[in-house]
C-alpha cells in the first residue's frame, strides 16, 4: 500500500474569479483535495508526486444531461426535429443486449473523459420498462471508465403516439395500426421496477447515484408522475425530466393541460430542489419563476436544442431569477458528441443572439460555473465536485498549455469557453486517480472498446433494419405534422420590452 497522500506540483490552477492560471500545488488525501498552496509547499512524507508542469488544472466538467444509450447512434440523423428523433427511437435503440447497454454507456463515458468531463447525469432508456440488470449495466459502464454518474432510468407509460394522438392520426391507416400497438408498460409496473432499483442500489453513492426520469410530461400519466415524485421523496433521489423542449410539446401541453407544462408540473408537485428540467426552451417568465421558487435545476443543452431546431433556452433569465443552471450535451443520437467544451461555447454564443444588449449575454466565467458547479448541484453532488478547493474531490482536468488553443495564454477563462475544443485535454483525474494519463486510458482498453462498438453497431443496424425502413417511410408525415403544429399560436410572455430580439425571432418563426 502506498501513501494515501498525493501532491500535484508545477501546474497552473485555473482561477475563474481573477481570470488567471496561477502556479499552485495541490495536496490530495484519499481522493480529496486538502490543501492548495504556493509551489514547493511542504507535504507529508511519502506523498506521491504528480508532475503538472506545463499544465493548466481545471475542475472536471460535468455533463448535466446525456443518454448513455445514445453513443452508438451518433451521426445517424440529419434534418430531424425532436419528434423525428423520438419516432426513430425503436430502430436506434432496439435489440440491445445487456452487454450492448454496458458498451454504449462505456463509449459515452470514454468520449466524455477524452473531452475533459468527469461526471454526468445519464437518462438511460429501456423499453417498455427499466430493468434491474439494465441499470446495473449502465452503472458498470460508467464505473469501467471511472466517470462519476447519476443514473436515471428514462421512462414513460405512454409512447409518442399515445402522448400526441394528433400525430398518430396523420399516418396512413396501416401504419396507425402498427404504431398504436407499441405499448409502454403500465405505470404500476414501471414504478415497481423503480422501487426495486431504489431499495437495493449497491453502488458507492459518492461515485454512482440513482435518480428517476419520467421522461416527458405529455408521455406520463398523472398517476405515473405522482408515483415517481413519491418514490424520489421517499428515497431522497433526484427527478429529471425533459421540459418544454420542443414547440410541439409546448403547444400540445397547453392544449392538454390548459396551462404551461411547467405550471402543470408545479400543480402535480413535481417541482422541488431535487428536480432538474432538461432543455426548458419554451418557458415564459412565470415558468422561470416557478422553477426558481421551487429551488429547481435546469440542464441547459444548447447544442441539442440547435441541432433539433428547438430554439434557445432563456439561460440568462433563469440565472437572474436564481434557478440553478447546469450545462449538458444531451445524448449523441441528437448532439452527435459528448463535448462539454463545445456545449459551453454554444451556451455562450446562443445567449448573444437573443438580445443586442450585452448585459443579457452570458459571461464566459458564468458559463464555466454552470458547466461545473451548476451541473454538480443538479447531479446531487452539491459542492463536493465542480471546484478545485480544499474539501472537494480531486476530479481534475490537466490541459496542455502548449496546445495551440492556449498559445498565447491571454485569458484562460475566455479561452476555455471560446477557444478550447478538447484537444488540449492531456490527463484526467477522478478522486485523485488518473483515468486518462497523457491521453491514454488507464481504466479501459480503448482499442477494444472501438472494435466492440463497431461490431455492435453493425449487428444492431442489421437487426433493426426493418424497423428503420418502416419508420423512415413515415418521416414525411412526421415533418408535415411538425410544420402544421408549429403554425399554431403559442405566445409566451418573456422579457417584456427588454429583449425585443427574442420576440421577433418567435414572431418570424410563426409566419414561416
Ligand atoms: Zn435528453
Amino acid at each position: 500500500m502506498g501513501s494515501e497522500f498525493k501532491v500535484v506540483r508545477g501546474g497552473r490552477l485555473l482561477d475563474v474569479s481573477t481570470r488567471s492560471a496561477i502556479h499552485r500545488d495541490l495536496l490530495i488525501e484519499e481522493g480529496k483535495i486538502i490543501e492548495i498552496d504556493l509551489p514547493g509547499m511542504s507535504v507529508p512524507d511519502g506523498a506521491a508526486e504528480v508532475n503538472a508542469k506545463g499544465m493548466m488544472l481545471m475542475p472536471g466538467l460535468i455533463n448535466a444531461h446525456t443518454h448513455g444509450h445514445g453513443s452508438l447512434g451518433k451521426g445517424l440523423g440529419d434534418r430531424w426535429t425532436l419528434e423525428h428523433l423520438l419516432h426513430a427511437g425503436p430502430w436506434i435503440n432496439g435489440h440491445r443486449t445487456l452487454e450492448d447497454k454496458r458498451l454504449s454507456t462505456k463509449l459515452n463515458a470514454a468520449e466524455m473523459v477524452l473531452k475533459g468531463c468527469t461526471a454526468t447525469y445519464d437518462l438511460y432508456f429501456e423499453f417498455p420498462a427499466p430493468t434491474l440488470e439494465g441499470m446495473h449495466a449502465v452503472a458498470m459502464g460508467y464505473a469501467d471508465v471511472g466517470v462519476r454518474s447519476t443514473i436515471a432510468p428514462m421512462m414513460a407509460d405512454h409512447t409518442l403516439y399515445t402522448a400526441i394522438p394528433e400525430l398518430l392520426a396523420v399516418f396512413p391507416d396501416s401504419a396507425q395500426k402498427q404504431l398504436s400497438q407499441i405499448r409502454a408498460a403500465p405505470a404500476r409496473e414501471i414504478l415497481k421496477a423503480c422501487a426495486a432499483l431504489l431499495i437495493d442500489w449497491p453502488y458507492d453513492l459518492r461515485r454512482t447515484k440513482l435518480a428517476l426520469a419520467p421522461t416527458i410530461p405529455l408521455h406520463c400519466s398523472d398517476e405515473f408522475l405522482i408515483g415517481c415524485r413519491d418514490l424520489a421523496l421517499e428515497y431522497e433521489v433526484g427527478l429529471h425530466m425533459h421540459l418544454s423542449e420542443s414547440r410541439i410539446q409546448a403547444v400540445s401541453g397547453l392544449e392538454r393541460y390548459g396551462k404551461t407544462l411547467t405550471a402543470y408540473l408545479d400543480d402535480v408537485g413535481m417541482l422541488s430542489p431535487r428536480f432538474t428540467g432538461a432543455h426548458c426552451v419554451w418557458l415564459d417568465d412565470d415558468d422561470v419563476k416557478r422553477l426558481a421558487d421551487n429551488g429547481c435545476s435546469v440542464a441547459h443543452n444548447p447544442g441539442s436544442n440547435l441541432r433539433l431546431g428547438n430554439g434557445i433556452a432563456p439561460a440568462r433569465r433563469m440565472l437572474a431569477d436564481g434557478v440553478n443552471v447546469g450545462i449538458g450535451t444531451d445524448g449523441s443520437q441528437c448532439a452527435d458528441h459528448q463535448n462539454m467544451f463545445e456545449a459551453m461555447r454554444l451556451a455562450s454564443f446562443v445567449s448573444r443572439v437573443v438580445t443586442p444588449d450585452t448585459e443579457g449575454w452570458l459571461e464566459t466565467a458564468e458559463v464555466i460555473a454552470m458547466a461545473t458547479r451548476g451541473s454538480a448541484e443538479a447531479l446531487g453532488f452539491g459542492s463536493s465536485i465542480g471546484r478545485l478547493e480544499p474539501g472537494a474531490r480531486a476530479d481534475i482536468v490537466f490541459l496542455d498549455l502548449t496546445n495551440i488553443n492556449f498559445v498565447p495564454l491571454n485569458d484562460p477563462v475566455n479561452q476555455i469557453v471560446h477557444t478550447e475544443d478538447s484537444s488540449a485535454v492531456h490527463s484526467v483525474m477522478v478522486d485523485g486517480d488518473f483515468i486518462l494519463e497523457n491521453r491514454q486510458f488507464t481504466t479501459i482498453d480503448y482499442e477494444k472498446l472501438c472494435r466492440d462498438a463497431e461490431s455492435a453497431s453493425e449487428r444492431l443496424l442489421a437487426a433493426n433494419a426493418e424497423t428503420r425502413a418502416f419508420a423512415e417511410s413515415l418521416d414525411t408525415y412526421v415533418s408535415k405534422f411538425c410544420v402544421g403544429l408549429a403554425h399554431r399560436p403559442y405566445h409566451i410572455h418573456r422579457w417584456a420590452g427588454e429583449q425585443p430580439a427574442v420576440r421577433s425571432v418567435e414572431e418570424s418563426s410563426l409566419k414561416q
